[in-house]
């Protein structure tokens, strides 16, 4: 029926008395930073979607820097979901790779950067 809301401090800790409800229909959690798997109460989409999790401890989706493909087929993988938490830089660049690799599977060849 709703998302109860409170405002944290810079520790990311509830501010007392700053609580409200939000009324919705449907809620999902949507925030890359959470991560792609299951931590405590989020409902994961890794899980729902079968994806390989890697072993390292922040749980990120596995795939690799090539060809940037998941255990899914034809579902890939870049920046922060497959590295962990990192930089936008690094986001960025895994995006385009991953085009390229995308193209690549599709079309046979790419003229995407490298
Ligand atoms: C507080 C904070 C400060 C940061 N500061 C810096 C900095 O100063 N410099 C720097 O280089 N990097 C910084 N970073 C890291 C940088 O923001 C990330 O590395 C980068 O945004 C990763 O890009 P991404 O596209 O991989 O993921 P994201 O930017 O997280 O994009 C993932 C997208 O998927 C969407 N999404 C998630 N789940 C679903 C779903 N189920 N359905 C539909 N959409 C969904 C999210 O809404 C989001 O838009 C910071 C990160 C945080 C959290």
């Amino acid at each position: 029926t709703g998302v109860k809301c409170c405002e944290v401090n810079e520790k990311r800790k509830p501010i007392a008395g700053s609580e409200f409800d939000i009324r919705a229909d449907l809620a999902f959690i949507a925030i890359g930073f959470a991560g792609p798997a299951a931590r405590g109460p989020v409902s994961e989409l890794a899980g729902q979607m079968k994806i390989a999790i890697d072993s390292r401890r922040s749980k990120n989706v596995e795939a690799n820097d090539r060809d940037y493909r998941t255990s899914v087929e034809k579902l890939y993988a870049a920046g922060d979901v497959r590295r962990g938490q990192s930089l936008v830089v690094w986001a960025i660049r895994e995006g385009r790779q991953a085009a390229r690799a995308i193209d690549e599977a599709l079309m046979g060849s790419s003229v995407l950067p490298r």
